[in-house]
């Protein structure tokens, strides 16, 4: 995908479609080849009828889950038992010595200090190169603490939403680009870093190291809001911390790419795809390539990769193939 293409849909704005023209032969032939081939498409709905019957252990959400708690519990584990490894919450810490921040938290706190604060240049540094090499917006799916929380609502909205108790009320995903802009503004403006006060991933993060405090009232209101009116709607159209490592990301060597010749377009990914909108390119007709790296928007999370019947979308690290 173009970087163009792939910033666009970061910002909020639909899927390119790319006109005929620009589409190469091979793809057009591809698609009258699967059209034809009926006993592919038996194969691949007979497929899905054993998966949903047995169920397959969701290896990366394992993997993912796993990650998640680790890291956060390195930070708990730190602050109680003063081991000093790792000091400080996700926001901003030392790591062995090293200073650690938030890129979305540093950019705040610079806006807010108006200056450039040295102490955050480094850290941002370092953790600017270890995303960027990862995908900034893996964060989000394998670090962030309201990914998991926020995912387990998720799991109940789609319960509700399968009775019909629940429906989905998608808003304009433009939304978060401006929500980026009004917390900076408004650290700017009035010398606080406003968005950390109702950040769930920093009240989070807090509350796992110092203890509970009346803030996750808050993030239990976000939550509510997930499982009874709008889907995953804070990660979806309102945290300025997906965009900002989103952007970090976006020319990452490691992406999900999407294999044209394997896919049958059934739509597995899409259902279970936070940000579905990068997945744009497995609807039938919409490829622009027999392989297609998918934009900056994705996080890593691996649920397309586990749940896709035919094996079409992979990891990928540049220089080194696909991944799995
Ligand atoms: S979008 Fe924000 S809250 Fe959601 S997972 Fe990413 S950092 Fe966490
Ligand atoms: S495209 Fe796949 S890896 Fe990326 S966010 Fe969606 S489900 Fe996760």
């Amino acid at each position: 995908m173009k970087l163009k293409d792939s910033l666009s849909e970061l910002l909020g704005n639909p899927p390119r479609r790319i006109p005929k023209n620009e589409v190469p032969v091979e793809v057009f032939e591809l698609h009258g080849k699967k059209k034809n081939d009926k006993e592919r498409i038996a194969a691949i709905h007979a497929e899905l009828a054993e998966l949903k019957e047995k169920k397959p252990p969701k290896v990366w959400r394992r993997r993912r889950w796993a990650t998640l708690i680790f890291v956060n519990l390195l930070f708990v584990i730190s602050y109680y038992f003063d081991v000093q490894l790792v000091e400080g919450a996700l926001t901003a810490s030392r790591v062995v010595g090293f200073h650690m921040a938030d890129l979305n938290s540093a950019l705040q706190v610079m806006l807010a200090f108006k200056h450039v604060v040295i102490n955050l240049v480094i850290g941002t540094t370092t953790v600017f190169i270890f995303w960027w090499l990862l995908g900034g917006r893996t964060f989000c799916s394998w670090v962030c603490p309201y990914h998991l929380v926020a995912e387990w609502a998720e799991m109940l909205h789609e319960k509700l939403a399968a009775k019909g108790i629940v429906k989905d009320h998608p808003f304009d995903r433009r939304a978060r680009t401006w929500f980026w802009v009004i917390f900076a503004v408004l650290a700017f403006v009035t010398g606080y870093t406003v968005f950390e006060f109702i950040s769930p991933t920093g009240i989070l993060s807090r509350a796992l190291i110092y203890g509970p405090g009346l803030a996750l009232l808050w993030v239990a209101l976000l939550l509510l809001f997930e499982i009874f009116y709008s889907r995953r709607a804070w990660c979806r159209y309102a945290c300025p911390i997906g965009l900002t490592y989103g952007f970090v990301g976006a020319v990452s060597p490691l992406k999900v790419e999407y294999h044209l010749e394997s896919c049958f377009h059934e739509g597995e990914c899409r259902k279970v795809c936070l940000v579905p909108h990068v997945l744009n390119t497995v609807i039938k007709g919409r490829a622009q390539g027999m392989h297609v790296e998918l934009g900056a928007d994705c996080t890593r999370c691996g649920r397309c990769v586990e749940t896709c019947p035919t094996g079409s979308l992979t990891y990928k690290f540049k220089g080194l193939g696909d991944l799995l």
